[in-house]
């Protein structure tokens, strides 16, 4: 599968490099196409010595989801965000979550939409969304999509978020910037050799990246995904920890993240969340003061506790968080001292709650399973742009209810506590809807995935 060239546009940041080849000088990779070749991610190529992008405005569903898919912690918790992922990659992780999208040979082109960056401005602002997320497979190969529409984004007074393995040039950096206030990177190993072995990057470029980052005044969050057999041991667990605290600093929340098998890296199990729990007690005993345990759900381990009085000041179970001890001001309500937390929620935000009516005519069962906490619901069919959905956690005497709006098909339910069951769905319109499972956070499903055929959902209609 090659990309469809349609709508191609010229690309930034390139140069000639002779009569027959240009450069391209977004990534360090600087691949040198010549007349209708395509570089390694397989979205730019050479076209009568010009360098064209050909995935400019080309997208995944747009998906409503939570800052905290993103393994940010300390940016608005809780906070609504729309996802936006694209397609290609500069890098080729053997391990790659993502990479039904990520690698342009193995893409499903019944994937793709095509969206105008006013068009994405709007779902957001039509939704309520608070942060735009550039994120799934990798935002550094749609450089002029994102950098335009954040910079409309930010003039609605929308946050912008930028998920990344980083493997990019400084002066693309510099543009991305002016117009992203929130960085979650990650970080794959600090050894060269797993970059050259299992990223076919480079350890040097992300590392300097990383740094300028943490210079400027954006918020920063690391993750490293934590793979069975390739970088789980003390050793490069505690390189990379103590590489953190002296070259970020020690403020910089970091999240140890369980992997599951995808792509060509499929005979481990998920990651143990005992090893986790390791590199957590490890990083927390080289200074750093922010370590979470990402694509897990625990009770207790992963909230935000008050550095002076110990208070719990966001509450965690999943990808669900709950302001519970903090003011508009990040300070802690019981001792008043400032929290890590930036931009904190308003509380009435978070959830707009009702007393339980009826469920409504057409239904949909999602019962929790140990390894499935979250999922995407998508709408299959129907005209309507606009349809009201009511949630109710089952067992409870509430529910909630969201608003879908004008170009927003997709969005993440997940689990909001260790008794939280399952949800009853329910909706009146003619729309259908279906749910594929989420393995994990930044993870976009386009099938059900292997293992979880036996889905544990059931559609009620009428
Ligand atoms: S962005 Fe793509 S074409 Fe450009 S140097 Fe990187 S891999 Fe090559």
């Amino acid at each position: 599968m090659t990309i469809n060239k349609e709508h191609s546009r010229q690309a930034d940041y390139w140069q000639p490099f002779n009569h027959r080849r240009v450069e391209c000088t977004l990534c360090p990779r600087h691949c040198r196409p010549m007349h209708n070749q395509v570089g390694f991610c397989g979205v730019r190529g050479n076209e009568h010595n010009q360098l064209r992008t050909y995935n400019y405005g080309k997208s995944l569903a747009a998906t409503q989801e939570v800052i905290e898919t993103e393994a940010i912690n300390h940016y608005m918790p809780g906070a609504r965000i729309l996802s936006m992922g694209n397609i290609g990659c500069m890098m080729e992780c053997s391990f790659c979550q993502n990479w039904e999208t990520s690698q342009v040979k193995h893409l499903n082109q019944r994937l793709i939409r095509e969206y105008t960056p006013e068009e994405v401005v709007a779902i957001c602002v039509e939704n309520k969304i608070e942060v735009l997320s550039w994120t799934y497979n990798d935002p550094v190969v749609w450089q002029e999509f994102v950098a335009e529409t954040s910079r409309l984004a930010r003039q609605q007074g929308i946050k912008t978020l930028y998920k990344s393995a980083l493997y990019i040039e400084q002066a693309p950096l510099d543009e991305l910037l002016k117009y992203i206030d929130v960085f979650s990177i990650s970080l794959k190993s600090l050894s060269e050799q797993f970059y050259k072995k299992h990223t076919r990057g480079r350890l040097g470029p992300v590392l300097a990246a990383l740094q300028h980052i943490a210079k400027s005044n954006r918020h920063l969050e690391v993750s490293q995904l934590v793979i069975p057999g390739l970088n789980d041991d003390e050793q490069n667990l505690t390189t990379t920890i103590n590489w953190i605290a002296t070259q970020l600093g020690v403020d910089v929340p970091v999240h140890f993240v369980a992997f599951h098998p995808a792509y060509k890296y499929t005979q481990v199990q998920r990651t143990d969340i005992n090893v986790l729990r390791q590199a957590r007690h490890w990083a927390l005993q080289a200074g750093i003061r922010s370590v979470y345990m990402g694509n897990v759900s625990v009770d207790g381990e992963n909230d935000t506790l008050c550095r002076h009085c110990a208070a719990p000041l966001v509450r965690r179970y999943g990808l669900h968080a709950e302001i519970v001890n903090l003011d508009s001001q990040g300070m802690c309500r019981s001792c008043g001292t400032a929290s890590p937390i930036k931009m904190p929620r308003d509380k009435t935000l978070q959830q707009d709650r009702i007393t339980l009516a009826q469920d409504f005519k057409h239904k949909l069962y999602i019962h929790w399973q140990p390894d499935m906490q979250s999922v995407h619901i998508v709408k299959t069919h129907g005209e309507e742009t606009q349809d009201t959905l009511q949630f109710r956690i089952i067992g409870d005497n509430e529910a909630y209810v969201r608003e879908i709006r004008h170009g927003l098909d997709r969005f993440i339910l997940a689990a909001q506590s260790k008794h939280d069951k399952g949800v009853v769905m329910s909706w009146n319109s003619t729309n259908q809807y279906d749910i594929l499972p989420l393995l994990d956070r930044a993870h976009y499903p386009v099938t059900l995935s292997s293992g979880l055929e036996e889905i544990p959902v059931r559609v009620v209609n009428g």
